[in-house]
């Protein structure tokens, strides 16, 4: 596996390879498991003080050291992410797609600088700019995400860094990545994205020139809303610098974790290709729907940013919002309730499909928002869309129950 280059196969085909090394699955006489397996280690035991010191040298990658430093079941799911995005120097794993998020930014940020942050950001991101990073004295600007090349006029003298996240994961704004990256390179500024929409195999972050790639892997990778993981997929320039300050804060997951997530991973091409089939057919329905405004999916030209979307991706995954025509939020809870198999939750990219009420304008400082209705966003997950509709379609139903 190690021997096939990394462009000559698919992403279907790596997502299966990828991470496999001999070393970590073969006995060294010919024989091999498929998967490797769980190495639980805190202390690692030195069979005497020589490699005990060669132990100790920094900066050497699956080097067996101490528990915090990994196993191979975690340098497996890290080498496997790394090779989705090709370019990239290396993935560091985080107990939490949040943890990743504040280690990607504790990396590349100091007091002084000032961070450019997109309006659409996942809430928790825009919390940790307002408190943490304001705390170490790091300023936060929001940004409009339709804002491309314009964010140049936002560029002041202290500025550092620009945090993408595209689309918006309530709003779906697709932000123009190439023009942004063009003026963070002219402007010697660190580029980071929050891709777990998209995850590589639908947008290559670092073929596109970001810097910091990171995803909360809690979502697709994992797949089946069991496991907390995030990860961070950084350049050369950038991948020693994240190395060392995550190795600083003490990050590191559990290798359960780690190979929950591995075994999730195998299947994503697999169950993204569903997630976006499903979700297109039942967003196509809902928008045949006068209950409902407006499709907010990257795919649909109602989407803002729609035209970044066809040229820079190569699919759509299965979360998606739409806004209601009129309505309050007593209907669109009169929505969500009536529904059987979209459950009431938090996170997504499992294989079971979610409903939740969303109000993105309390999460907004640069730009404003104009709905018709309240807006709902669905997580289409892999049950047979033909009953997801019919699901839709009492809550729909429903809705209207109220407005009469
Ligand atoms: C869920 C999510 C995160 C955070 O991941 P956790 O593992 O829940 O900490 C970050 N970004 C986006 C877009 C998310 O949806």
């Amino acid at each position: 596996m190690a021997d096939v280059p990394p462009r000559a196969i698919a992403d279907a085909t790596r997502v299966v390879t990828a991470g496999r090394r001999a070393e970590w699955t073969h006995d060294g006489q010919g024989r091999g498991i498929v998967n490797p397996p769980v190495w639980r280690a805190s202390t690692i035991l030195y069979d005497d003080v020589a490699s005990l010191r060669a132990g100790a040298r920094q900066g050497e990658p699956h080097r067996l050291f101490y528990g915090r430093k990994g196993t191979p079941t975690q340098w497996s799911l890290a080498d496997a992410l790394t090779a989705l995005e090709p370019g990239a120097a290396g993935t560091f794993l985080y107990p939490s797609g949040v943890a990743a998020i504040a280690a990607a930014l504790m990396a590349v940020l100091s007091p002084g600088d000032e961070l450019l942050l997109v309006d659409s950001a996942y809430d928790p991101t825009r919390s940790m700019a307002l408190s943490l990073l304001k705390r170490f004295g790091v300023t936060t600007r929001f940004y409009d995400p339709l804002v491309g090349a314009g964010i140049a006029d936002l560029i002041g003298d202290n500025t550092r860094a620009i945090f993408l996240e595209s689309p918006g994961s309530l709003t779906f704004e697709v932000q123009d990545i190439p023009a942004i990256v063009a003026v963070a390179k002219t402007r010697g500024l660190v580029t980071l994205l929050d891709n777990t929409w998209a995850t590589p195999l639908y947008f290559r972050a670092i073929d596109h020139g970001i810097d910091l790639t990171i995803l909360a892997c809690t979502k697709y990778v994992v797949g089946h809303s069991d496991v907390m993981m995030g990860s961070v997929t950084a350049t050369d320039d950038y991948f020693a610098q994240l190395r060392d300050t995550s190795f600083q804060l003490g990050q590191c997951v559990s290798p359960d974790d780690a190979w929950l997530a591995s075994r999730g991973l195998r299947t994503m091409a697999v169950r993204l290709a569903q997630h976006q089939a499903s979700a297109l057919r039942i967003a196509t329905w809902l928008d045949t729907r006068p209950e409902v405004a407006r499709i907010l999916h990257p795919a649909f030209a109602s989407c803002p940013g729609h035209d970044h979307f066809v040229r820079d991706f190569t699919g759509s995954s299965g979360l998606f919002s739409f806004v209601f025509q009129g309505g309050d939020d007593a209907a669109r809870a009169a929505f969500i309730d009536t529904l059987d198999l979209f459950g009431i939750g938090y996170s997504w990219g499992g294989f079971e499909s979610l409903a939740l009420p969303v109000d993105p304008a309390r999460h907004r400082s640069a730009t404003a928002r104009d709905d018709a209705g309240p807006l709902v966003r669905l997580q289409i997950g892999l049950e047979d869309p033909d009953d997801l509709i019919a699901d839709l379609e009492r809550g729909l139903a429903a809705f209207r129950g109220t407005m009469a």
